[in-house]
Order: C-alpha cells, then structure tokens, then sequence
C-alpha cells in the first residue's frame, strides 16, 4: 500500500491523504487552512473514490476543486455533507470579500453535493474488493473515523476526540494493523474537563453579579452546541446568534449522532436566537451572548463587543485555539482588537477556556496503543515527534507533504 500526503502531514490543516492498494486510488479529506491568504493541498492525481471524515474546514474545504479534476463518489456522514455544503458556500463569500484566489464556483459545491454518497456508523461498503467500515470519531457530530479491510486493516482516524463531551460520546479504538492518526494536540494535554467547566460557569456567575455581560465566541459547528449545553446548566438569560443556528438545526435533524438530542434541544429552547436585527438589539442587553466566530474574526461577535469594549465589569471568554494574527489572539495577547481599519483597547476581563474537541497528547497515545498496529503514520500535527517518542515499540512513519510511502 502507497500514501501520499497532499496536504497537512507536517502541520494542522489542508489534509488531503491519497492511498493507493489494490489497484485503486482512494483520497481522503481535501480541506484549506483558513489563513489569511488560505493554504492549499497540493493537485490530487486521478482517483476513484473520495472519503469525507468531517466537516472543518481543514478537511472539507477544497472538495468542490477536487470534484472538478475528479468526477468521484465522496463517502461521508449526513451531518458532515450538510455542514460541508454550509462551509464551503460561506468560505466562497469570503474568498470574494478578501479577494483570495477561486479554487471553484458555486457549481461546484453544487456538485460536490451531488457526489456525497452518505454513510451511517457501523455500516460496511464495498469497494474494488475491500470493505470500508465506518466509525465515530467523537470530535464533532457526524465525524467519521474510516476502516479500509484489504489483506491488512488500514484505519484512517481524521480528527478524533476519545474523551465524552456535552455533545458527544468520545471514540473507542479499533484494532487495525495500520493506523493513520491526527496528532494536533500531540505534546500538549488539555485540563480536565469538569475543572474547565466550572471556572467557566464561576466566571459566568462573577461577571453576571458586578453587572457586566458576558460574551462568548464560539465556532458554529459544535462549539456553539457545546457551549449551550454547558449554559443550560444555570438559570442564566442566553442569546445565541450565527452560523451556529443553522448547524444547531442540522444536528437536531440527525440526532443519532448526538449523545443526546434531548439536552441539546432543551439548551436550545431554553436559549433565545437571534433571528432578525431587532431582535439582536435586544440580544445587546443580554446576560449572557454566544456568537461565531471563535476567533472573533467574521460573524455577529464583533457588532456585540463594540457594545462593551470600556466596560471593565463584562467579560469575553474565548473558547477555543486562538490562530496567530486574530482577533481572539490579540485580545489574550494585548487586549485590543481591529474593527474596521482601527486598533482598540479592550477593558473586559478576558479569558480563555480549553474546550477542544480534540484528543490530547495522552489520549492519542492511548488510542493508538488501544487500536495495537503494526504500523502507525502520524500526520496533521506540528509536534509528531513528541507521539512518535511515546509510540517507539511500534513501526512510526512521519511522512513529509508530497512524500511517497509504502506500508
Ligand atoms: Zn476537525
Ligand atoms: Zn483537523
């Protein structure tokens, strides 16, 4: 078997994975890094069959380009091909407004929708004489972990969380004789979830009572649910606004992919969404505001936080990885932000608050040991290395992008 990493083996983003057995050619993701200007994979070769392990946009972002050089089936999810098709048309608009290059049109995100070919977990496929088994993931609804069944199990990770959340219930190991692993969070262990969820909520409580409000920038797929969720715990006033409405809807439509619908449909009703421009004038007196985007880059958080930028008494609690040269990290870093051409200071209190949906440093270790391969290909992290140490009794390949393989 042959792999070729088109994109995001040395670092997170732009995954695209082109494997190659049996006489067929199999690629798996095909996503950019939203950076300013975006990454790209680089130009697939032909293929026959394409494999969707999620919709972030560093998996899913470049399908619509790689449709056009490859008229292929994409096998994924339901609650990732709609989130996808949600992504890929909104990240198009901001190609247009940034004026980035084009990779693809609308019609080709039309027919990348086309394309999908939806699974279910635990179904089988055939496929040129070898099975695909499809599992979760447990990173976001919908996320999808795929095992290739040959002479030897290959199994392809995507993104992976195995720690239960709000939202979701973490992954489990599947035994395989190759492993292809995610390693974001490789050398770095997140904080215990409970502790994080409590000094998030103490925060909450803190600002609420010297009476300030409180605003938290979620990204929209899987961070808002989560963050509702948590909220729902107290009697707090919610308002929640952008593109998280829309993924919150598609969710509650595919439930089986939930831990469970019925808290996160209880969250959301208990929560007011803001639905037209008079209602976000009401959200503004709000207790409590979550809003895309995380990084405090595009979507409604900004309109919020001009609101209470002097307001030493409010607080801004990220959620989530601040990139280099956002919002969200200049607000950490310098406490200030740039609205419109302008560089502001920022009294708030701000914090930052480790809700990943990844699996941390030990828990990919973990993993990795519980699926007992033979051979493990360690890709879409910076620090490889760091679980390439903890890994040495099995075969460890950290290939380079553009490099060829054979396991
Ligand atoms: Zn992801
Ligand atoms: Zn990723």
């Amino acid at each position: 078997m042959k792999l070729n990493f088109l994109g995001g083996a040395s670092e997170v983003g732009a995954l695209s994975m082109v494997m190659h057995q049996n006489d067929v050619s199999l690629i798996f993701d095909h996503g950019l890094l939203p950076d300013d200007p975006p990454k790209y994979p680089m130009r697939p070769p032909i293929v026959d069959m394409g494999f969707l392990s999620h919709s972030h946009l560093d998996h899913c972002g470049m399908l619509p380009s790689l449709l056009r050089q490859n008229d292929i089936p994409i096998l994924s999810s339901h609650p990732s091909v709609e989130v996808a098709e949600l992504l890929l048309y909104d990240s198009l608009k901001i190609a247009d407004i940034e004026g980035y290059p084009k990779h693809y049109e609308k019609i080709d995100i039309k027919n990348t929708k086309a394309a999908f070919d939806i699974v279910g977990f635990n179904s089988k496929r055939d496929i040129g004489g070898m099975e695909v088994e499809v599992h979760s993931a447990g990173h976001i609804p919908g996320s999808s972990m795929f095992e290739i069944k040959s002479k030897e199990d290959t199994l392809f990770t995507g993104d992976i969380n195995t720690k239960n959340t709000r939202l979701l219930w973490g992954s489990h190991p599947v035994e395989c004789d190759n492993l292809i692993m995610e390693t974001t969070y490789g050398g770095e262990n997140h904080p215990e979830r409970e502790e994080t969820e409590k000094k998030f909520l103490d925060k909450v409580d803190e600002t609420l009572e010297r009476g300030g409000q409180v605003i938290v920038p979620v990204f929209a797929v899987g961070r808002t649910q989560e963050i509702l969720m948590l909220l729902d715990d107290r009697d707090y006033d919610v308002w929640y606004d952008g593109m998280g409405r829309t993924v919150s809807r598609i969710y509650l439509n595919h439930e089986g992919f939930l831990r469970s619908p019925k808290k996160l449909k209880k969250a959301l009703s208990n929560a007011n969404e803001v639905k037209s421009p008079s209602t976000r004038e009401r959200a503004k007196d709000g207790e409590v505001i979550v809003t895309t985007s995380g990084m405090v880059e595009g979507g409604p958080v900004l309109e919020y936080l001009r609101e209470i930028r002097t307001d030493p008494n409010s607080s801004i609690l990220l959620t989530g990885y601040q990139v280099e040269g956002t919002n969200g990290e200049r607000l950490l870093e310098n406490e200030m932000i740039r609205d419109s051409g302008a560089t502001l200071p920022v009294e708030c209190d701000i914090e930052r608050y480790d809700f990943s949906a990844h699996a941390g440093h030990e828990e990919l270790v973990e993993f990795a040991k519980g699926c007992n391969p033979e051979k493990i290909v360690l890709c879409h992290g910076d620090k490889r290395e760091e679980v390439a140490d903890d890994l040495s009794e099995f075969e460890i390949y950290t290939p380079r992008e553009g490099e060829v393989i054979e396991l």
